[in-house]
């Protein structure tokens, strides 16, 4: 008996067949040859055995695949408002139109339109992040584990980094401060323990080869009990009676208050230039709400070297980033403007009564019946940032023989929608999901 693996159709005759040719007229042939013999090798695999829906069929499907973009956008109904995983901060309609305009053509990224001459990028957002939040200057880079690393390198590097044992963190994945600091050429000394830390443990860490001194805010965690820390305040103080320098890691880029909405504990960007720190490190797709981006503010001299040290090259922000935050910070000069515009703060901000609306609208359109009900919950702001808030929520509750399997379901449309099981039961936030998207969401429990 031959093989039937030996009976598989050629490439060749593959791309001849009538429904590979159709394909071949609106596809790359590279794309529909990788396709063929995805198709081919699974038969192969599969003891010889011809696809059951047939080769155009299964030539198509691989195409279809292999032709959808590998980032694209999900829903999100989580309710974690900055969740790392799902991209962060979505943008607020200015920005994305300040980069569309730029993406599309040349833009003056470090021309100087007056001279004719070479500008620089780091002009742009320097004066309208001064304007906002009380800076000498300021600069823009890639992220803000890029923007801390630069600061460290730019101000203490072959010197001492005098850091509380309490703020040795570890953010996200791979951004632990002992090995920024390592990289960044400065050699951390370590001070006071983890749940205390006084000015002496500092005073008495210092000496000819001390630097800086580095205050890093908890953002994703707290520390309660029996605990003391020193503020930045005191911390600015103390390096600057020695003519050593403060930066201060402070993570999220709150720029407004937010306490009328329950949100407290988060100092605001313009609070920690205030109290003193000759830098001042955050990220622009955190709290801030803009695209990512890592901003230094501080001190002229101090942010004058971050712009000299080498890493800045190495770390800095493209045209799209520069066009995207300018426009975000552009609508901070009205703070209403600001929480009405920008997507991250509208969801913090939203009233309980307009988010239960939402999840009553997928509620009553999916037409679920006794398995759906309305679940009151939390909802989490995400990022590292206000590790303990609790926002109160709203949100539609499906039980389900198998949740694990419903959830799955909902993650393989399109687009995807990414919910969570708790208790048995499916939830879906209707905090994370914009208003615009609760059409899309109904016919998919629909579905
Ligand atoms: C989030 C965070 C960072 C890292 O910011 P990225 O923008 O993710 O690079 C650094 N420091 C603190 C304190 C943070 O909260």
């Amino acid at each position: 008996m031959t093989d039937p693996r030996r009976q598989l159709p050629s490439i060749d005759a593959l791309l001849a067949g009538s429904g590979v040719a159709a394909l071949l007229a609106v596809h790359p042939r590279a794309l529909v040859v990788k396709a063929a013999r995805a198709a081919v090798e699974a038969a192969r695999s599969n003891g010889g055995t011809a696809p059951p829906e047939g080769w155009d069929a299964a030539v198509r499907a691989g195409v279809e695949r292999l032709a959808l973009p590998s980032l694209a956008p999900v829903i999100n109904a989580t309710g974690v408002v900055l969740h790392t995983n799902l991209g962060r901060a979505p943008l607020a309609h200015a920005a994305i139109e300040a980069i569309t305009r730029v993406a599309s053509g040349y833009a003056a990224l470090e021309y100087d339109l007056g001279s004719g001459t070479r500008g620089s990028r780091h002009a742009h957002c320097r004066d309208v992040l001064v304007e906002l939040t009380g800076a000498e200057d300021a600069m823009v880079v890639n992220n803000a584990a890029g923007a801390l690393l630069l600061a460290l390198s730019a101000t203490a590097r072959g010197g001492d980094v005098v850091v509380s044992r309490g703020e040795l963190v570890e953010i996200g994945g791979s951004f632990r401060i002992p090995d920024i600091m390592a990289r960044s050429g400065a050699t951390l000394v370590e001070v006071g323990t983890t749940n205390r830390t006084h000015p002496q443990d500092y005073e008495r860490a210092l000496n000819p080869g001390s630097r800086l001194l580095l205050k890093v805010h908890r953002s994703n965690f707290q520390v309660t009990g029996f605990t003391s820390d020193v503020a930045v305040v005191e911390l600015a103080e103390l390096a600057h009676a020695r003519g050593l320098q403060c930066v201060y890691d402070l993570g999220s880029g709150l720029m407004i208050n937010l306490s009328e909405w329950g949100l407290s504990g988060e100092p605001t960007v313009p609070e920690a230039v205030a109290a003193g720190a000759d830098v001042v490190a955050f990220s622009g797709d955190k709290l801030l709400g803009g695209p990512q981006a890592g901003i230094l503010v501080g001190k002229t001299g101090a942010i004058a070297a971050c712009r000299a040290d080498p890493i800045a090259r190495a770390v800095r922000a493209d045209k799209l980033t520069l066009a995207g935050l300018e426009a975000t910070l552009a609508l901070y000069r009205d703070r209403d403007v600001a929480i009405r515009e920008i997507p991250v703060l509208r969801m913090l901000t939203e009233p309980l009564s307009i988010i239960k609306e939402r999840a009553e609208a997928i509620l009553t359109g999916a037409e679920m019946r006794g398995e759906a009900q309305l679940v009151e919950g939390d909802s989490e702001v995400g990022g590292g940032s206000f590790p303990e808030a609790k926002l109160r929520t709203w949100l539609v509750g499906i039980r389900h023989p198998a949740p694990d399997t419903y959830v799955e379901r909902l993650r393989s449309l399109a687009p995807p929608i990414i919910a969570r099981v708790a208790g048995g039961r499916v939830l879906l936030d209707a905090r994370t999901i914009f208003p615009e998207q609760v059409e899309t969401v109904i016919a998919a429990l629909r579905g």
